[in-house]
């Protein structure tokens, strides 16, 4: 039997065979490196799931521990450990890509609360909610005039570029839109902030509730940057 010590999902060290959680890169007996561990990425770190992250202290350890899972430190091991030090160095990678960054590390974060959340925030993705933008059920309804107003404009502002013409009046008006959009986003990460708080210090109903406001919020984020990324676009052309 193994001895168990931490609360995670206990697995046998390969090397002295005792029991440790599924978290770690390394033995915390042997120090031997471990194959990678299938827990979240907080837990790569040692952390609890979390929105609040002191940034500095989590890129201090990803480090720490990318250069003790380095692929070089291991050119005369077994094959095995070699192995292991490639696939711990690219989930320590994709862990951190992800934690460090606000956005994602939210949407992560909901994902493994298992809350349903839209198609990621990521710019690739971004030209297939083109689409979903001129569906007036996606539009946030407080928004819906300002944006049907604004893709007018933006549709004349078009035009009239095709046109070769020049309206004198558009382009202040869409620089304005703008910046009204822009400080809706600000709003938006504002939100989200107060609700990372919320998620970290509540009980698990406030969490629950937590995480719906940040669903929404997240949706909207989207909404609006591709709003504000459209009008860039034209103001640019
Ligand atoms: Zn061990």
């Amino acid at each position: 039997m193994f001895k168990v010590l931490d609360s995670a999902v206990p697995i046998a060290c390969w090397s002295c065979s005792i029991g440790h959680n599924d978290s770690t890169l390394f033995c915390p007996h042997c120090s031997k490196i471990q194959p990678p561990p299938g827990g979240d990425y907080f837990s790569v770190f040692g952390l609890e799931p979390r929105l609040g992250l002191d940034l500095p202290a989590l890129e201090h350890e990803f480090h720490r521990l990318s250069r003790k899972v380095h692929p070089d430190r291991f050119a005369r091991a077994g094959e095995n450990e070699r192995q292991w030090s490639l696939a711990d160095t690219a989930l320590l990678n994709d862990a951190y890509r992800t934690l460090k960054d606000p956005l994602h590390r939210t949407e992560y974060l909901l994902k493994l609360e298992g809350a349903e959340i839209g198609p990621d925030l990521s710019a690739e993705s971004a030209a297939a909610d083109g689409k979903d933008r001129k569906d007036p059920s996606r539009v946030p309804a407080d928004l819906l005039e300002e944006v049907f107003e604004l893709n007018m404009q933006l549709e004349e502002m078009r035009m009239a570029r095709k046109m070769g013409e020049t309206d004198a009046g558009l382009q202040p008006s869409l620089e304005q839109a703008k910046r009204r959009f822009d400080g809706l986003l600000v709003e938006v990460d504002q939100n989200l902030r107060i609700q990372w708080q919320v998620w970290d210090e509540g009980d698990a109903a406030a969490r629950k509730k937590a995480e719906k406001t940040m669903v929404g919020l997240l949706d909207r984020r989207r909404y609006l940057s591709n709003l504000v990324r459209d009008v860039t676009e034209t103001l640019g052309a």
